[in-house]
């Protein structure tokens, strides 16, 4: 099961933000919505985990099995 690290104080209130990945550190993150760098690293070079479904809840990723890690 892949890692998502979630940036709780930076979703809004319903707990949706942009799922991305960084294509430099490889994280798989939860951000805020229209956020464009990586929490990790700050790199810009992120992209959509799943381009069809780029925002998502934390309530979402617990039920698609992800691990979350509340940062
Ligand atoms: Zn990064």
């Amino acid at each position: 099961m892949e890692e998502v690290k979630v940036y709780v104080d930076c979703l809004n209130m319903n707990h949706s933000g942009d799922l991305v990945r960084c294509m430099d550190c490889g994280e798989v993150m939860l951000i805020q919505l229209g956020g464009t760098s990586c929490g990790e690293c700050e790199s810009e070079n992120i992209q959509w985990y799943d381009e069809d479904k780029p925002e998502w809840t934390m309530e979402e990723l617990e039920k698609e099995g992800f691990i979350v890690i509340e940062k």
